[in-house]
């Protein structure tokens, strides 16, 4: 049984679907006025590996990511570039699919556009207004949020509470300092739509809300997004959900917890701030992934030089670990006896409960992570030329599944070019002749060439460097 944290109840609990089988999913995602960073990359590529993990438990995913295309950072940008918040839009969407893709993220079942749905946007606000949950001021619209009485509920807050702690800015026309903008009258410089209240914009919070109900029913399974979302964000998203259809809006919200780098909040002040396009140039995407899987995904996640040269060990470990028992299962002779394959049978099975336990317990993908390098170290030790060929089989088969779900060891073994195989032959016949020194002048020219070489009790093995 999968088990969830909820952050609205602040426990696990069960995962029960709304509708057996199914699950919707909604992410909040980027505001695209700049390339993404590498805390962005957290929720993008844990909430991938949860899905595909829920994908392989059979169940059919609707995953909704949306994209913020028009807010207060795009309108300040697009201004400053002399070009439109859509062109703005256009170019960091197109960016989001290059780095997404390239950190193995797979494309959400639909990813909307904020500025593609204004009506949904307008037609719940008009209803809040119906209801007398929202006002409109000088062709703005504030949620009342006194008039809802489960405000707070989410963040575990009372309205007292936060009402001590809240001001209001004086440019703005709230009643109270809790309530919060629907509808943004239009200002100048501002791009705007036609309302009932007049030309103006939505606030942030609405797009959430619309986008989700629209693709995945007014009542859904899972809500996420970073811990940063968790207030306002996602308070005032279950104000206007519930607000609007007058019943509970998702049963599972889950939050990130915060990618810091070297120990410290990442800043564009303190100077260590990294877009995934800077990172991706010194490392591969799926160290990264490697990294952000080390670690439970509730927990503070530390990104540092030390951290990533110890994924990228890790991986490599997988990847050595695979290719080995890719070569076994090539030569691998089928199993004499049922008996000789019962040993490694009750071990693998060990091993994928493991995993799976770990996955089903908040999605634990460093308990997970543990099982996978549990196979790996039986691979290393268990697994050996006399190994029956079912068993090196059935452990490749448990090593591609745990590694589907978490998107790793997505690159095929490497394509040898003749005139490279050709020296490593000839590597090879230099070293069973002892000729030490032809050896490595021809590991050096392969080397120059791009490949190294490996030596192990299989032979050697040719590795693009
Ligand atoms: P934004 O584009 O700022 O709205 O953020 C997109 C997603 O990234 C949201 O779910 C944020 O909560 C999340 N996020 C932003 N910064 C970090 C960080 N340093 N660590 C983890 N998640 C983050
Ligand atoms: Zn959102």
């Amino acid at each position: 049984m999968i088990q969830i944290y909820n952050s609205q109840t602040r426990q696990k609990e069960n995962f029960v679907p709304l509708t057996p089988g199914k699950v919707g999913m909604y992410c909040c995602g980027p505001t695209v006025y700049d390339y993404f960073h590498i805390g962005n990359a957290r929720p993008f590529i844990m909430f991938d590996v949860f899905r595909r993990f829920l994908e392989s438990r059979g169940y059919e995913v609707t995953f909704v990511q949306n994209f913020t295309d028009v807010d207060d950072k795009m309108i300040d940008r697009a201004n400053r570039e002399g070009i439109t918040v859509k062109e703005l839009g256009d170019r960091f969407i197109a960016e989001y699919w290059k780095d997404a893709g390239a950190l193995g993220v797979k494309p959400a079942t639909v990813h909307p556009r904020a500025t593609e749905h204004m009506q949904e946007m307008i037609e719940i606000i008009r209803g809040l207004v119906d209801r007398g949950l929202a006002y409109e001021k000088d062709g703005s619209v504030y949620f009342s949020t006194p008039d809802f009485h489960d405000y707070g509920k989410l963040s575990g807050q009372n309205l007292e509470d936060l009402d001590s702690g809240a001001r209001v800015s004086v440019d703005e026309e709230k009643r109270n300092p809790l309530d919060f903008a629907l509808w943004k009258a239009e200002k100048p410089g501002e791009p705007s739509w036609d309302s009932p209240w007049g030309k103006g914009r939505p606030g942030w919070h609405i797009e959430c809300s619309a986008m989700s109900m629209k693709y995945l029913g007014d009542r859904f399974d899972i809500h996420c997004g970073g811990q940063d979302l968790l207030f306002p964000h996602h308070e005032n998203e279950v104000a206007q959900s519930e607000g609007y259809t007058g019943h509970p809006f998702v049963n599972y919200w889950m939050h990130n917890g915060f990618l810091n780098i070297d120990n410290t909040k990442m800043s564009k002040s303190l100077g260590n701030f990294f877009t995934v396009r800077d990172i991706l140039k010194e490392y591969e995407p799926e160290s990264v992934r490697m990294l952000m899987l080390s670690a439970h995904y509730r927990s503070p996640l530390n990104f540092s030089r030390e951290m990533m040269a110890q994924a990228k060990a890790s991986l490599t470990r997988l990847y050595t670990a695979r290719d080995r028992m890719t070569d076994l299962e090539k030569t691998a002779k089928p199993a004499a006896h049922q008996d000789d394959l019962d040993d490694m049978k009750g071990k693998l099975k060990e091993i994928e409960e493991r995993f799976d336990a770990g996955m089903d317990n908040d999605f634990n993908t460093a308990e997970a992570m543990g099982a996978l390098f549990e196979l790996v170290y039986l691979a290393n030790t268990e697994l050996n030329e006399s190994s029956a060929k079912e068993s090196v089989e059935e452990a490749l088969a448990l090593l591609n599944k745990m590694t589907g779900i978490f998107g790793l060891l997505t690159k095929k073994e490497d394509e040898v070019p003749q005139e490279v195989q050709e020296l490593a032959n000839e590597r090879a016949q230099a070293r069973k002749d002892k000729n030490w020194a032809r050896s490595d002048e021809l590991r050096a020219k392969l080397s120059e060439m791009g490949w190294l070489v490996e030596d192990s009790p299989q032979g050697q093995k040719l590795r693009r460097a």
